[in-house]
Formats: C-alpha cells, structure tokens, sequence
C-alpha cells in the first residue's frame, strides 16, 4: 500500500512505496522558519522509496550541524514537502502535514531541542 501527499494548491503531489515506521519533531531554528511555528515534523523514509510530480523547487543550505540541508517545497504554492540533508544521502525527510493522512504519524523523539522555544511544548518523554 502506498502513502500519498502533496501541496496545498495539489500542483505537487508525491507517493511513498514503504511502510512508514519512524518520525520526529525538529526544533531546529530552520525548521522554526520553514513550518512557521515551533517545530517541523517529518517521517522517515528511503529517497528512492518516493515518487514525486509537479514542479518543485530545492532550497539548498547550510544547516546549524554543518550538514547541507535541502528544503524541498512546491514551486507554486512554497508549501514544505520534503528535507534531505547531506548527513544522511539515502534518507529523506518528509513533512507530516503534507501528508493526506496526517493521523498515521508517530512521533519517536524531538531533536535539537537545545534551540526549542519556551512555547513550543512537546512530549517531555520524547
Ligand atoms: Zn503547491
Ligand atoms: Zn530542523
């Protein structure tokens, strides 16, 4: 069975070909400005495990780690879809929200929580 997500304007839309067991919370301040609040929230997946259609764009950068972070979103709408980081070349990054069924998500732990804000509360056993 495959997992299927896109953009909010539905330009972009991707399937995932693998049954998604692990996920977290970032609150790293890149993912503060990406998702616009306190923290992203991603499932992992294996980047050949996923097809994506539309056109999207990459934002490439450097990430507080020392890793190059790309930020992948829809071209049309700039709605977050996918990170990738050079830390880890077979994995990638998917934001929970763009997928079609949020509710399947399990977060498994918070990283960078050294870089939380006081508001933005998470699972304090994660
Ligand atoms: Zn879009
Ligand atoms: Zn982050």
């Amino acid at each position: 069975m495959s997992i299927a997500g896109g953009c909010i304007c539905g330009k972009c839309r991707y399937e995932i070909d693998e049954e998604i067991t692990g996920g977290f919370l970032c609150q790293c301040t890149d993912c503060q400005k990406i998702s616009g609040t306190g923290h992203s929230a991603f499932v992992v997946i294996k980047r050949n495990n996923i097809a994506v259609k539309g056109s999207v764009k990459t934002d490439d950068r450097k990430h507080e780690n020392g890793n190059i972070l790309s930020h992948i979103f829809c071209g049309e709408c700039g709605n977050p879809l996918i990170n990738q980081t050079s830390g880890y070349e077979e994995i990638c990054f998917v934001h929970v929200g763009s997928l079609d069924d949020p509710s399947i998500f399990k977060p498994g732990r918070v990283v960078h929580r050294q870089s939380g804000l006081s508001w933005d509360l998470n699972d304090p056993e994660s």
